[in-house]
């Protein structure tokens, strides 16, 4: 059977989400104590219902423990959110995910024990400042606290250079896993020394944080 999700405040935050697992297929029950914000996404969403998730009974009656995965997305009544947060890890719903505004309420949510602690707003603001420091950067994982595989465009005084050439293993200690050529669209994966970059290609790399971070402004250069 299709995973069923619940998503739990239907901001910003909770309303992308929801109808981003929709446009994936998966059922979505919206919930949101203000009136308007459900209505707003009855269209979109498989149902959504207009309930304060902070009362236990209410989401006893909505059957919240049978969802496969329950999305705490109220940011700002930090209150509301950790008494929800409290209320689904005690009914034994399997995944609790919840948004934090802050760490402080990131660590509560935590010690009670939500599967997963978001923080959008940080999240997203070091991403971009990333790409900002670096606009050849595309995308990037983090591996660890320390380890990095980033997605970066090959910029025009790199192209008709092999990997041998710009030596980011000697250089940068960082190894390029895959290029993703533009022209044939083929993704050569663990390129040899010999491989050369060509306009549009994308490399994808990893290696330590500050590392990948001096290859970067290599590429800018
Ligand atoms: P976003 O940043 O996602 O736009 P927001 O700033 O609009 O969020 P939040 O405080 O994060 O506001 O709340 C998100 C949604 O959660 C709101 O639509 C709010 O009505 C709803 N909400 C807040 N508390 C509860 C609650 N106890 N039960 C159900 N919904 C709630």
């Amino acid at each position: 059977m299709e995973k069923q999700y619940a998503v739990i405040g239907l901001g910003r935050f909770g309303s992308s989400l929801s109808k981003e697992l929709m446009r994936l297929g998966y059922e979505v029950l919206g919930i949101d104590r203000n009136e308007e914000r459900a209505d707003d996404m009855n269209e979109y969403l498989t149902h959504t219902v207009v309930a304060d998730c902070t009362d236990e009974d209410v989401l006893r009656s909505l059957g919240i423990r049978n969802f496969d995965c329950v999305v705490v997305a109220i940011g700002n009544d930090i209150q509301a959110s950790i008494m929800t947060a409290i209320v689904l890890k005690d009914f034994g719903v399997k995944s609790v995910v919840a948004k934090a505004m802050t760490e402080l309420h990131g660590k509560v949510l935590q010690k009670i024990g939500v599967d997963r602690v978001i923080y959008p707003e940080r999240d997203m603001g070091i991403r971009v400042a990333h790409q900002l420091a670096s606009p050849n950067l595309l995308d990037y994982i983090e591996l660890s606290k320390d380890y990095t595989i980033a997605e970066l465009s090959v910029p025009k005084h790199l192209c008709g250079h092999s990997l041998s050439d710009l030596n980011p293993r000697g250089k940068y200690g960082c190894s390029v896993v895959a290029i993703n050529k533009k022209q044939n669209e083929q993704v050569i994966i663990a390129p040899s020394a010999q491989d050369v970059l060509e306009e549009g290609d994308l490399m994808v790399v990893i290696g330590v944080n500050e590392n990948i971070e001096r290859l970067e402004q290599e590429m800018v250069n």
